[in-house]
């Protein structure tokens, strides 16, 4: 069955229509076949022909009879005519005519010529010119078998034209029904082709979706896995300094003990991320996130975002914003989301002494803001891949990081009614640029006075 996905009730169905009409078209075509060799073996031919034969010999016979009369001829003469015209009309008795003349209703006249034939017979052997009688009823009956002999290749005429136009009308409807058949065999043979590949792709799609699910549930199985190794760390980073300071007590000195306590604070802001971050995967996959758009200093929220990394990386940002309008319509809490993402992963995915370079443009209506660094870059087959949830690329590993934040950032633009766009090449860096249209606003203050 799952070779065959096609081979379902209707396809049964369609299949057994369409066999029956192939039968039946068949047929249809052996019927024309039956029809028009009626036409070429038409006996009606025959019939005219021997009865003008015979026609003519009797006519013959009777104007032999009239100069045997007149001593034009011999007796012999009027013998061999007669002879003649019997031997047409045993042929005529013996082929398929008789059958035929009959069947046009003919059956007495065949018998009555035979029995004139006979009749003569006897006083011909014996017949003298001078015998008036005699002559006169040799004569009158060889006219007499012509005319019948005329009928019958009358009748056989009018038999013939009516048989020809059943036939022609035979085939015009057998055409007809054939024409149908073809068109019905035509119309199953696409609705069986249609079930066909319809099950070929019914069967490819579902394929599709379960390689999908399947890779979704080994990338959720690997970020699971990732999350809880991520989780680790800084836990153990802050136990192992809670302990030390324990452990040394009010011997520690105050240098000693500003460097535990950051590296206790360091470690709970990676932890507090890592919250967010599973908690937007989460919150995304329930529908929970909103987009509420209102006047946002795009130039405050940059500078904010910079300030929230961390302080050794802060020198490395660079800013470009001189073409960037500082009023737009947006949502300040996903942009910023999705803006710290961008950066921190700029941070993140390049050496510790790299630049990072956030630029903001306006593009005809477009608001454009890029975020671009000289890192590890993404491998050009990774890249289509880069915003699914969960994926990581080659280039990432041994770096932590959950393969969640690309994908939040990507729905967010979308919920700005924008796109992501990514450039990247493996060991030269990437970037990264927001695009949307620009929604102008203004400042924060006027927009949110009461209207009157
Ligand atoms: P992660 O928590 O792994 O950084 P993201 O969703 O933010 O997850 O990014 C997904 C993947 O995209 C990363 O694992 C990494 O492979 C790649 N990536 C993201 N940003 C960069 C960048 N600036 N440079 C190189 N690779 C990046």
């Amino acid at each position: 069955m799952k070779d065959r996905p096609w081979l379902t009730r209707p396809f049964m169905a369609a299949a057994l229509a369409l066999t029956i009409l192939f039968v039946v078209l068949l047929a249809a075509v052996i019927r024309l076949a039956v029809n028009e060799s009626r036409l070429a073996g038409e006996p009606a031919e025959g019939v005219i022909w021997f009865s003008s034969q015979g026609q003519y010999e009797a006519m013959r016979l009777a104007d032999t009879v009239l100069m045997f009369e007149a001593d034009r001829v011999s007796r012999d003469e009027v013998a061999l005519r007669f002879d003649l015209l019997d031997s047409r009309i045993r042929l005529f008795e013996e082929g398929s005519m008789t059958e035929r003349v009959t069947s046009m209703g003919y059956q007495d006249e065949i018998a009555v010529v035979r029995s004139l034939v006979e009749r003569q017979r006897q006083p011909l052997a014996t017949l003298q010119a001078n015998d008036t009688a005699a002559v006169s009823s040799l004569h009158y009956d060889a006219q007499t078998i012509s005319h019948i002999m005329r009928d019958f290749a009358n009748a056989g005429m009018l038999d013939g034209r009516e048989r020809q136009e059943i036939v022609r009308n035979n085939r015009r409807q057998i055409l007809l029904e054939i024409l149908g058949y073809l068109l019905a065999t035509l119309a199953a043979g696409v609705v069986v082709a249609i079930i066909v590949v319809r099950g070929y792709r019914s069967i490819a799609q579902a394929e599709a979706a379960l390689a999908h699910e399947k890779e979704v549930s080994r990338l959720h199985r690997a970020f699971t896995s990732v999350v809880s190794h991520q989780f680790r760390t800084p836990l153990s980073i802050i136990d192992a300094s809670s302990q030390r300071m324990l452990r040394r007590g009010a011997a520690m000195s105050v240098d000693e003990m500003t460097t535990r306590v950051t590296k206790i604070r360091n470690a709970c802001q990676r932890l507090t991320r890592l919250m967010e971050s599973t908690l937007n995967a989460a919150r995304l996959e329930q529908g929970e996130i909103t987009f509420h758009s209102r006047p946002c200093d795009l130039h405050v929220l940059i500078a904010s975002i910079c300030d929230n990394q961390p302080e050794d990386d802060q020198s490395r940002i660079r800013r470009s914003l001189e073409r960037l309008p500082r009023w737009a319509m947006a949502d300040v809490t996903l942009l910023e989301h999705a803006l710290q993402n961008l950066v921190s992963n700029a941070l993140k995915y390049s050496p510790a002494d790299a630049p990072v370079t956030i630029r903001g443009w306006l593009r005809g209506s477009d608001l454009v803001i890029s975020v671009e660094d000289l890192g590890v870059g993404i491998p050009a087959d990774e890249i289509d891949f880069i915003s699914e949830r969960f994926f990581r690329a080659r280039t990432a590993e041994g770096i932590p990081g959950t393969g969640i934040g690309l994908n939040f950032v990507s729905q967010i633009v979308k919920l700005h009614s924008g796109r992501l766009d990514v450039e990247s090449e493996q060991g030269k860096g990437s970037t990264f640029t927001l695009i949307f249209p620009y929604k102008p606003a203004q400042r924060l203050a006027a927009a949110a006075q009461p209207a009157d």
